[in-house]
């Protein structure tokens, strides 16, 4: 026996949410049909997609392009912390660790879960350089495999499109092993931007 055409088209949703199989798919939407509550998700995904933007410059997702970091005269748009995800620039905004402005790539290289260089605004980041007085790239990448293949991508693309690079720095890891950037403590982060390290000048 199958579900009916609309409870089958909403379980199918769920299972294109990371980490959701078919069981917990099920779950998910007959639990949507009990609480009243849970359906104020439908108007909440309505809202988060069609009132957020990307930010022409930087790639956050924002209630205004520029977004708010990006539009800030106080900022020091000479120096730009490259990072995976919107939730990371959050976690370092809270730090107070950093006064530039970031680039997000919107995800790390993870050829496994099909994600590769071509996907990530690697090339957007190049151009930026291009276009700016740019002094250094700090790569906030995170601190695991995927972070760190990202970071290498992020370096070789900036080696190869221009002709001088910035300076290029990742930051230092008196991170617990393995954790995110999202999870550290504001002066675990601190500590991270400060004792960032210079990556070698290309031969
Ligand atoms: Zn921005």
């Amino acid at each position: 026996m199958a579900f009916p055409a609309p409870l089958e088209e909403l379980i199918e949703a769920f299972e294109r949410f990371p980490g959701v199989g078919r069981v917990t798919a099920e779950r998910l939407a007959f639990h949507v049909l009990r609480d009243p509550k849970a359906r104020e998700l439908a108007g909440a995904i309505e809202r988060a997609s069609t009132q957020t933007l990307r930010c022409a410059a930087c790639g956050n997702v924002a209630e205004t392009d520029p977004c708010a970091v990006c539009a800030d005269p106080e900022r020091d748009g000479s120096q730009i912390c490259v990072v995976e995800e919107p939730r990371h620039v959050e976690a370092i905004e809270r730090s107070g660790a950093f006064k530039g402005v970031y680039h997000v790539l919107m995800g790390a290289l993870n050829p496994a879960e099909g994600t590769e260089a071509a996907q990530l605004s690697i090339p957007a980041l190049v151009e930026r350089v291009v276009a700016q007085e740019v002094r250094e790239v700090i790569l906030a990448t995170d601190p695991d495999v995927e972070g760190e293949a990202t970071a290498l991508a992020v370096v070789e693309a900036l080696e190869q499109g221009l002709e001088r690079r910035p300076l290029l720095s990742r930051l230092a890891r008196g991170v617990p092993s393995g954790g995110a950037l999202e999870y550290m403590h504001r002066g675990v982060l601190q500590d991270a931007f400060e004792g960032r390290r210079a990556i070698g000048e290309r031969r």
